[in-house]
């Protein structure tokens, strides 16, 4: 009998479709039109991974104790991830309660302005599923594709008409907008996307990694708002930013009716712990613990951990905050859970 088909949890978007079968000698193999995927359960599939430190090989007791000498003093430690699923939120939040942690999400300048931008000027978003029923115009901005390889087949984009822009900056932005409002032609690069906006009954706006210029990004973000506002005057106008941390800012809105904190606008300050996988450009911390080791460059030291969702049940906010997903465990592992590995580091 096949298998039940398995939620990824390698990125945000979290598609349900993915076919994993036990192939003799090869061990576990996933079936799934996805770099990022493959790589990730690639990786997690090989489970007897190595610690590091420095730039050699070691035990995961002797890259706990290297670390331990590194950050001998910095309690309470800053500790920075990309998202994690509900337990692990759970727990983070709990050693932040108790002092002995800092949890920061990493995202970009840009996402980080579109969360402060909605926050003060609201906006209209929209649901996966929203986009996939009703949009015909999308309009991609930043890095899209990198971070959600599959979005676009997921919102059956080759249906729809679709422009693309990439890092938007304020100048560029308020040419679209004022050729929108006076009905005119912009002077260079932004004639496509106005034309298909012009063209639009429901525009859906999707915010990809990188989404406005670092420098301008809250300028930016605010004239975004209120181009949406002009538009909805006359069709349907929405914005989707999906968000890698959607299970972490629940549980600390849930649990202390604060936000979480952004690694993103404060390029100095010192970050001690990561938990996961570094992104493209990430800042390089003291103790990476659990995700792909990418050597020296993001992490002095490497603790290995299991992976969620291959190795141990969990739960998670999919990425547009719209439902909760159960990931499922595939196999067994011979790590700890990175939140377990982060304990164990922590009270040793
Ligand atoms: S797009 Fe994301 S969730 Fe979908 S298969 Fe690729 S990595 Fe997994």
């Amino acid at each position: 009998m096949p298998r039940p088909l398995h939620i990824c949890p390698f990125c945000s978007l979290h598609c349900d479709d993915v076919r994993i079968d036990e192939v003799a000698k090869h061990g576990w193999v996933a079936n799934v039109p996805c770099d990022r995927a493959t790589a990730g359960y690639q990786h997690a599939f090989r489970d007897a991974l190595d610690a590091r430190c420095g730039d050699d090989r070691c035990t995961a007791m002797e890259a706990s104790k290297h670390a331990q000498t590194l950050l001998s003093g910095s309690i309470p430690y800053s500790l920075v991830t990309t998202g994690t699923d509900l337990d692990s939120a759970k727990q983070l939040h709990q050693l932040q309660e108790a002092g002995r942690i800092r949890v920061l999400v990493d995202e970009t300048a840009s996402a980080e302005a579109w969360r402060a931008a909605i926050s003060r000027e609201g906006t209209l978003a929209a649901t996966l599923g929203d986009i996939r029923t009703h949009a015909d115009v999308l309009w991609t901005i930043g890095e899209v594709d990198a971070e959600t390889p599959r979005l676009r087949e997921r919102i059956d984009a080759d249906q729809k008409r679709w422009v693309q822009s990439s890092s938007l900056d304020a100048e560029s932005l308020a040419e679209i907008a004022f050729a929108i409002r006076a009905e005119t032609v912009p002077e260079d690069s932004g004639t496509a996307v106005t034309e298909a906006i012009r063209a639009s009954a429901y525009l859906a706006i999707i915010l990809g990694r990188h989404a406005f210029v670092d420098s301008e990004a809250t300028a930016t973000a605010e004239m975004l708002c209120k181009l949406l506002w002009h538009l909805n005057q006359k069709r349907r106008a929405v914005v989707l930013q999906l968000d890698d941390a959607a299970t972490n800012r629940s549980v600390t809105a849930w649990q202390s009716n604060t936000v979480i904190s952004s690694i993103a606008g404060n390029e100095t300050r010192k970050i001690d712990l990561r938990l996961g996988t570094p992104p493209d450009g990430a800042r390089p911390v003291r103790l990476q613990i659990g995700g792909i080791d990418r050597g020296k460059a993001f992490a002095e030291v490497f603790l290995p951990a299991s992976t969620i969702g291959i190795h141990r049940d969990a739960v998670v906010v999919r990425g547009d905050g719209t439902v909760t997903l159960p990931l499922v465990a595939v196999t067994a592992s011979v790590q700890p859970t990175p939140i377990e590995r982060l304990h164990q580091w922590i009270t040793a």
